[in-house]
């Protein structure tokens, strides 16, 4: 099969320059991964912005090493690499465009779960090592052949029959981050698993696989779900499927870790119907799985998610108060991605005290700042930061409006000595 040439002359200079050195050296370059399988799925695609640019070289005959290439590459760019070794990758950083380079390698697994170790090999071999096989093709750039797709694994039959289907049997076992990732272009492109491969997928969760990822690289593929326009199908088909209480399996509990799958599935899609995106998505589930110390999330989600944990105790307050600045001290503290989440999942009349809050209280600021309370007579210091606190609460409560009435406020707080 062949890509016309006006797509590949489309591709950004980069990848043409990166097939003239090699291919001067003696070396083959190949256009790989996703991008491959959505220029066969739409020849538009290549136009879409933020692109992830996957390069594949095999330079094995040429004495040369991927190291050189990208120093080569930076020096006629004027871009920036990084290269790790371990991998035999690198990625190119341009101003307007990143391309990951890597050599063409096979892997083999020492463990089920654990990364692969890899040694050089032709782009046949580097296919093969390929998670499904839509994600298995390659496009020659440069020589005779270029333009010519290599697909060794029959992907674009499977692209033409919507099927998504693994290259080897233990594919799921070598790493159980393609069950995440079968689901997941499952999902995107309406494409079904194959049934060999749905079976294989299914025996690998009843057998545990997932419970031997690192929290890592489940949090990872969980990220990559929210990012997608349909993660709510996605997290559907994840949860359904048993996958994440698989991957959690010493504290999973009955249904969903100890909650009842339906009521999160519910909360899910409320979520996604009120607009919530990946942040907000990922937050909510980290409410919901047995998160500990070592999970590699940022201090921001690990605070709202405990504000999440403990809400029955903040909208049981929130329930209590009425007064707006009531509202506004009970929920200061509280990280806004989490009021934003509760704001949805919570019944009417706390609901709109949330609202209230994220649309309202949480933006008022008294007009006088602390030069205008120093002008005023107010001493810096416990004094000054009472008075804005009481300015602030008679702004909440629309107790005063204006500047003036603010400014009479203070007088009459210093009469009394306040
Ligand atoms: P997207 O459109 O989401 O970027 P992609 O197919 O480019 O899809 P990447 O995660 O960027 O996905 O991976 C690039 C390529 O690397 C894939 O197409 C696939 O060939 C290979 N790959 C990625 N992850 C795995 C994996 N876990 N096992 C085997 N091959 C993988």
């Amino acid at each position: 099969m062949k890509i016309p040439k006006r797509i590949i002359k489309n591709l950004p200079p980069v990848c043409q320059l990166t097939a003239s050195v090699v291919d001067a050296w003696g070396g083959r370059t190949y256009l790989v991964g996703g991008l491959v399988r959505d220029l066969l799925l739409d020849a538009g695609a290549l136009s879409e912005a933020n692109r992830d640019w996957d390069i594949a070289v095999d330079l094995r005959s040429t004495g040369k090493g991927l190291l050189g290439l990208l120093k080569e590459l930076q020096n006629r760019t004027g871009g920036r690499y990084v290269f790790h070794h371990q991998f035999l990758t690198g990625t190119l950083m341009l101003p307007e465009l990143r391309v990951d380079i890597a050599h063409t390698r096979e892997e083999s697994y020492p463990q089920p779960a654990v990364l692969p170790e890899i040694r050089p090999a032709g782009i046949e071999a580097d296919l093969r090592r390929r998670d499904f096989t839509v994600n298995a093709l390659a496009l020659v750039l440069s020589g005779p052949e270029t333009g010519t797709v290599i697909d060794p694994t029959g992907g674009a039959s499977d692209l033409k029959h919507r099927l998504i289907r693994i290259i080897h049997p233990l594919s799921f076992i070598d790493d159980p981050t393609r069950i995440f990732r079968a689901i997941r272009f499952a999902v995107r492109f309406g494409f079904e698993i194959e049934s060999g491969t749905l079976h294989l997928m299914r025996q690998a969760i009843a057998a545990g696989y997932p419970a031997l990822l690192t929290p890592e690289r489940i949090l990872y593929e969980l990220r990559c779900i929210c990012r997608e326009r349909n993660a709510l199908k996605m997290l559907e088909a994840v949860i359904r499927e048993g996958v994440l209480a698989a991957c959690f399996p010493k504290s999973s509990g009955p249904e969903f870790f100890g909650v009842p799958v339906r009521q999160v599935l519910n909360e899910l899609a409320a979520l996604v119907h009120s607009g919530a995106g990946e942040e907000l998505l990922m937050i909510y589930l980290l409410s919901r799985l047995p998160v500990n110390e070592r999970f590699p999330i940022t201090r921001e989600e690990r605070a709202a998610r405990e504000a999440l944990m403990n809400r029955n105790v903040l909208l049981e307050r929130l329930s209590r108060v009425r007064r707006r600045s009531s509202i506004y001290q009970l929920l200061r503290g509280v990280p806004v991605r989490a009021l934003e989440i509760l704001a949805v999942l919570s019944p009417g009349p706390v609901r709109s005290r949330l609202r209230l809050y994220l649309d309202e209280l949480m933006h008022v600021q008294p007009q006088l700042q602390a030069a205008d309370l120093i002008a005023a007579g107010v001493k810096p210091g416990p004094q000054m930061g009472r008075m804005l606190e009481r300015l602030l609460v008679a702004r909440l409560d629309r107790r005063v409006k204006s500047r003036d009435e603010e400014l009479a406020l203070v007088h009459r707080l210093q009469s009394c000595n306040v």
